[in-house]
This record gives structure tokens, sequence and C-alpha cells, in this order.
């Protein structure tokens, strides 16, 4: 004979109702407690699953509401001696059905939860991108006009300069259509011997002598210009800064709320600008970079010819050169410097059989059309 834990209520109880056990026997379901004895014969029972998602099977006597037995275990309705009445079975069925039906509504419940958190993973990428796209570039401005400011005061920029106007003379129009989604890309050369260029949040790209010193060709110059300018046009300051701040706040971004933000970035302060840039954000400035240059028609083999030149100064120097500098610099250790070169010489493989066709079919067209005239 099995017991189950169960209550009693019954208004004859102090307080209502008492806690016991029930068991079965052939003739029907008793309770039992110190306080109280109270059964129900099989003939005048009803079965009911009930309580909040059906947690409960309920035991009433016909015909007297008043008073009912209730246990949360379920398994009360494989009893054997209460399964061997066979009227009360269509009933038995019906709670089992009813107390199966809640396990059905956690598991959907638990499923849903698990399906939004492992798709809140799968897709962080994606939410954190159009998170970014929320926050105004004018607000990243700001930011990077405090960093700019307090830059400033460690380095010498060189004014009015024939470097400035070199960039200008062939970037402006490729900086005006980035300006239109909102940024305000300035740039600024600074004396320093480093091989060093770096963007801040909002459009400002610092690019130093040594750099442009250590490049063979403008190309290379524009080709490293190009990759910082896509740190800012592809949100990368913010995009790490979303990725470093919980889950809450990323959701609240989505739905407009930037609050959240605003107070990370008031605890994070200044570090904004030294928030390591991902190897996915290299790749990606790299491949967007690329594609500048390429629209703009400047030759964007610069960069793969000043990554070379980066690829062929001794490690040491490399190293040396990044510890003194920004994280956000741009010869960040990660990723490789040669997969970056393998990355842009596949794309450039690419650019010249586009090219070659292109030229195919200018032939053709060319022929065609002679062909044509002298028919
Ligand atoms: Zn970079």
């Amino acid at each position: 004979m099995e017991n189950y834990s169960a209550i009693l209520i019954h208004p004859e109880i102090e307080g209502g109702r008492c806690a016991g056990e029930i068991y079965f026997n052939a003739n029907g379901v008793f309770f039992t407690a110190t306080q109280k004895q109270y059964s129900i014969a099989f003939n005048y029972l009803e079965i009911k699953a009930g309580g909040a998602g059906n947690r409960f099977i309920f035991f009433t006597q016909k015909g007297n509401s008043e008073i009912s037995i209730y246990t949360a275990d379920r398994s009360v309705l494989r009893n054997q001696e209460l399964c061997s009445y066979p009227q009360l079975l269509p009933e038995i069925k019906k709670s089992s059905r009813r107390a199966r039906s809640l396990y059905i509504t956690l598991a959907i419940v638990a499923a849903t939860i698990l399906l939004l958190f492992s798709s809140l993973f799968l897709f962080k990428d994606n939410i954190i991108e159009s998170a970014a796209k929320k926050i105004p570039p004018k607000w990243e401005h700001k930011i990077g006009d405090k960093l700019f400011s307090a830059l400033s005061l460690n380095y010498v920029l060189v004014k009015g300069d024939s470097l400035h106007k070199e960039v200008m003379a062939v970037a402006k129009a490729w900086f005006d259509e980035i300006e239109k989604e909102g940024f305000d890309i300035e740039v600024y050369f600074v004396k320093d011997a480093t091989i060093n260029a770096f963007a801040l949040p909002g459009g400002k790209v610092i690019i130093q002598t040594g750099l442009v010193e250590n490049a063979k060709s403008w190309e290379e110059v524009l080709g490293v210009l190009s990759h910082e300018i896509a740190h800012v046009s592809r949100r990368h300051h913010i995009r790490s800064l979303l990725n470093n701040v919980g889950i809450y706040a990323l959701v609240s971004v989505m739905f407009g709320d930037i609050s959240a933000i605003i107070a990370t970035v008031g605890s994070v302060g200044g570090n904004l600008a030294t928030l390591a840039n991902s190897r996915a954000f290299e790749y990606e400035a790299d491949e967007t970079g690329w594609n500048y240059l390429v629209q703009s028609e400047i030759n964007p083999n610069g960069m793969i010819t000043f990554f070379e030149t980066l690829e062929s100064q001794t490690k040491t120097k490399l190293d040396s050169t990044v510890s003194n500098t920004l994280d956000l610099s741009f010869l960040s250790t990660h990723p490789d410097t040669q997969d970056r070169i393998n990355k842009l010489k596949e794309k450039k493989v690419r650019l010249q059989s586009n090219l070659l066709i292109y030229q195919i079919i200018l032939l053709l067209l060319k022929n065609h059309s002679l062909i044509m005239s002298k028919l």
C-alpha cells in the first residue's frame, strides 16, 4: 500500500486545512493526519486536476464540494487500487491529460526561453550591429572629441601641411559619401617617428609621420587611412562597447533606450578608444577599406604592400611599437599580418579577374560594333 503526501480541506479543522497522507484500499481513499481522519468511498469519489497550472490532483465526494483532499504527487493517478475501480477510469484519464498539459506548457516555455537565449548568442553580432545603428554617430563624435583633446596634449600636430592637402585631393569625395551617414571625417598628421595610425570614435583619424615616412607610395598611406575610416564607418568603437555590455543593456538599445549604454560609457570613460578591436573587426576594416579604395579608383594594392613592409620589419620592432600605442592602432597584433595579406591578395585576384572580364566584354562589344558597321 502506497502513501502520498496530501492536504485535507475541511471546515471542521482549525485553519480549514491540514497536512497528512493518503492511501487507497479496495473501498476508497483514506486521509490520515494526527488532527483528522477522512475517507471517501470509490462510489462517491470525484477526481480532478486543478490549482495553478493543474499542478494538483483533487479528490472530492460527490455533492460535497466543501471537503476535498489534494496532492501534488501525480503518481497517485497510477495507483493500483484506484485504477482497479473501472468507473473512475475516465476521470483518471482526464486528470492525467490535464496534468500533462502543464508539463507540455512548461516544456514550451522552457524551449522558448532557451531558443531566445541561444539566438541572442548566435546572432549576437547581428544584434550588436543593429543596436549600434540606434546610437547616433554624433554621440560617438562627442566622445571622440574629448579623447582628441586629451591626446592633443601629447601630440604635435602637423598644421597647414601638404600631406593633408594631398589626402583631401583624392579622398574628399569618398569622405563626403561617408559623412552623409552622420560621421565627420577629419585626418590629422602628428609628428611621431613610430609607424602608426588610429581612428577615434566619430571620425577623427590620426596618422603618425613615421607611417608616412615608411610608406613607399601615397596608395600605401591611403590604404591605412581607408582601413581606419572603415573602423569608424563600421561602428567598431561602439560595437566593441556593446559587445562588453550585458544582454539587458543590449536589448534595451534595440528598443531605443540608450540610457544603459550612456551609463556604461560614463564608467568606461576614455577607455572607449582602448577597447581592442576584435580579429573580426580588423578583417572587416581591411575589407571595407579595400572597397572604399576601389570605389574611389585608388589602387588598393597599397594596402597589401604596406602590410608586407610591416611584415618584413623585425618582430621586436613591431611589438614595441604596438605596446607604446593605443590598442586601436593599425598595427594590431591580432590577427596575424600575414593572414590579412593573404585575405587581401584573394580580393586582389578577384578584382583582377573581374577587370579582365570587363575588358573582354568591352573588346567584344567593340568588335561587335565594328562588324555591325561593316555590314
Ligand atoms: Zn585596425
